[in-house]
């Protein structure tokens, strides 16, 4: 089902992110944690993609398998940094033909040894553009409370964040972040720049100060002093539950704000995750 048509008629979605393994040994925990998560009935589900293309059959398998092993709504994530136009319209045919109605559509980290001459797509506006031409999906789009780390203002990220709704991005799936003042203040200026596309939060349970540390390095996002101060020198199982209770909060307050839908980065573990879900609905 279409997550745009989805976010019409319902007033906050659930939805949970799941990366393919790498490893075949590694399967199992997914398979897991997709049937304890499973019940909580999540509106869409979505599988990441190798910005380099390396996970490409890997995402389209586990994406297949989303929907007919486990009946749930799949929504793929598309990276174009090194896609041309036949791998995207291959795999939008795939796609198509197990009525997988949904991708979210990205332009992907660029790879340090990366050859820009080879690019057919620069950013995720134009996948945007050449998916709306040549096929009919719902279209999700990365978006960035802190602003990429890439651009030069917030102003400039907001700008080009309409660039990628005007070319027919549908809903907003944000990155992960820590600071809820971040996240409001980031709808108030997608408003103000005339997007009025539903933006869902991208939450993202913390399990320890080192994991959390590595994944904020790489996108950006900050940690605010006191989460890092109450992390500091815990163990694993504190760390568990400092950062299960921050994300608790941190959603009961996204709700009490109105935010259109919670998106779990979940590592393809579910008690964090299963945990929160739980105390708040
Ligand atoms: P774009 O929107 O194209 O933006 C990239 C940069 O270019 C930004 O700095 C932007 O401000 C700038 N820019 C955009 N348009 C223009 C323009 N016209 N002129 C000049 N500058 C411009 N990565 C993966 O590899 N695989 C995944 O599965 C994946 N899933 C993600 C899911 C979510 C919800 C999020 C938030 C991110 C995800 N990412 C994933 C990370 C994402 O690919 C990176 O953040 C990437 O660097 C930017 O992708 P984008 O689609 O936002 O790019």
């Amino acid at each position: 089902m279409r997550i745009s048509e989805i976010l019409n008629s319902k007033k906050t979605t659930i939805s949970f992110e799941f990366f393919p393994p790498k490893k075949a040994e590694n399967e199992h925990t997914l398979f897991e944690t997709i049937e304890v998560l499973k019940k909580h009935n999540p509106d869409f589900v979505s599988i990441t993609y190798g910005a380099g293309g390396s996970t490409k059959d890997k995402t389209i398998d586990w994406t297949l398998k989303i929907k007919q092993t486990y009946h749930l709504n799949p929504m793929m994530h598309l990276t174009c940094i090194s896609s041309n136009k036949e791998t995207v319209d291959t795999i939008a045919k795939t796609l198509k033909e197990n009525k997988i109605d949904n991708i979210l559509a990205l332009r992907g980290d660029i790879p340090k040894d990366f050859n820009p001459s080879t690019m057919e797509f620069k950013y995720a506006y134009q996948l945007i553009e050449y998916l709306k031409r040549n096929w009919d999906f719902s279209i999700g789009v990365a978006g960035y409370p802190e602003g990429h780390p890439e651009s030069p203002s917030l102003e400039k990220d907001i700008e080009y964040l309409k660039m990628k709704i005007d070319a027919g991005g549908e809903f907003i799936i944000t990155q992960l972040f820590f600071d809820n003042t971040k996240f409001f203040d980031f709808i108030e200026r997608a408003e103000k720049a005339g997007i009025d596309v539903p933006i869902i939060a991208g939450i993202m349970p913390i399990l320890s100060l080192n994991q959390v540390k590595r994944f904020v390095e790489m996108c950006g996002a900050t940690i605010p002093k006191k989460l890092i101060d109450s992390l500091t020198g815990k163990d694993k199982e504190e760390s568990y539950k400092i950062g299960t209770d921050y994300a608790i909060k941190q959603c009961e307050e996204l709700l009490e704000g109105g935010v259109r839908g919670l998106h779990f980065y979940t590592l393809n573990k579910y008690n964090a995750t299963k945990e929160i879900i739980e105390s708040l609905f």
